[in-house]
């Protein structure tokens, strides 16, 4: 079966009880045990929920895995998985992370004694030389953010595996309809389903999934025990949303290449980023490890005084944190989703007040080219 297919027709998209094509939200807290001594399947909607499992059935079935969860939000995803470690156990993360799990990592799991050592992963070497003997996991975010800075990730899994790390990445820019890495041998696969998954804005959650049945065991230990479960509602938008994940990405990944291009020709952008262009340093790897490109870029503007004219210029585009829905989004990643990392550490990352990200969404690309352009 295509993979366009397996989208829709996974063996989880319809209702066994009912036929019902359209999977229930099963709003129920609880479940009646017919016969005391021999407990049904379910038994209360923290450990376990028809929707939910429908869900994590389908997110597994995306990723080519076998076991997946679904945590409330991406960070709950993120903090859930991080959660199987223990106390003196390192951790070496991308120096570019998603905001939220440099924060975490730093201010909480370091207050369990769970170190962090952040590298640039564009150079391997540098993965290598910051392996201690406690090094336990190897978290890779790939394309990254905001600069779309690509990972080798089988080169990565290579060395976790000459030294005993469990690999996880955070595979949210690509979905899975463009990136698969478990297939490239990593151990845990992260998403936040908020952005492409969800695909509408409407709905915050977040999913692990991993081959590992010991891995499965102990994220679920963590999923029921923690209980940052995703709720029936809320698994139901998912389920709704992936159904257009693959006509989404195209046609997004489509219009994100082709602003891509405009933007190049422009004489008052000085730089793009975007890993679908050729001269894009993660171009050639980004094409071996993923089906697609994605519909996230960045760009730098000559002056900062037009970064600023065109975020107030703009009327289709919204200007907003998040990505990944059908509506186009703006963001300037200085005062949004950076801006609380210190100016110096932000310009030596190449985070400079010109930059500009987009989330390219379902309108015609011509009309969002139009609309950033500066008068
Ligand atoms: C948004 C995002 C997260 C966090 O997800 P939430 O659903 O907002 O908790 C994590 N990683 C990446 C790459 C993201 O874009």
């Amino acid at each position: 079966m295509k993979y366009g297919t397996k989208i829709l027709h996974n063996g989880h998209e319809i209702d066994p009880h009912t036929g019902a094509l359209s999977l229930p939200i099963y709003q129920t807290s609880t479940y009646h045990q017919f016969d005391m001594e021999q407990p049904g399947k379910y038994d209360y909607s923290r450990s376990g929920n028809p929707t939910r499992e429908a869900l994590e059935k389908t997110l597994a079935s995306l990723e080519n895995g076998t076991y997946a969860y679904a945590f409330a939000s991406g960070m709950a995803a993120i903090s859930s998985a991080l959660a199987i470690l223990k106390q003196g156990d390192h951790v070496i993360a991308t120096e570019d992370i998603y905001g939220g799990s440099y924060r975490i990592l730093t201010r909480f799991f370091s207050k369990f004694g769970i170190e962090t050592t952040f590298v640039d992963m564009t150079r391997l070497d540098n993965i290598r030389e910051a392996i201690r003997p406690s090094t336990k996991v190897l978290f890779l975010e790939s394309p990254s953010n905001p600069l779309l800075k690509v990972t080798d990730i089988i080169g990565a899994v290579n060395i976790a595996r000459e030294h005993n790390l469990i690999t996880m990445i955070d595979n949210t820019f690509m979905s899975p309809y463009f990136q698969r890495p478990l297939e490239l041998g990593v151990d845990i696969v992260i998403h936040s389903a908020t952005k492409f998954l969800g695909g509408h804005s409407d709905v915050i959650g977040g999913a692990v999934i991993t081959n590992s049945e010991k891995l499965a065991k102990e994220i679920y230990f963590v999923q029921n025990g923690f209980g940052a479960i995703l709720g029936p509602q809320d698994c139901w938008l998912l389920l709704r949303g992936i159904k257009t994940l693959k006509a989404r990405m195209e046609l997004q990944q489509r219009s994100a290449l082709e602003i891509a291009q405009w933007l190049k020709a422009q004489p008052w952008v000085a730089e793009v980023y975007y890993p679908g262009l050729p001269d894009h340093p993660g171009h050639r790897i980004q094409k071996e490890q993923a089906s697609g490109f994605g519909a996230v870029l960045s760009f730098a503007t000559d002056t900062v005084e037009r970064a600023y004219h065109i975020m107030k210029k703009v009327k289709l585009w919204s200007v907003a944190v998040s990505l990944g829905g059908v509506e186009s989004i703006l963001s300037y990643p200085v005062k949004m989703s950076h801006a609380a990392i210190p100016k110096a550490e932000r310009e030596r990352l190449g985070i400079t007040d010109r930059l500009i990200r987009l989330s390219v969404g379902l309108e015609d690309a011509e009309d969002l080219m139009e609309d950033l352009r500066p008068e």
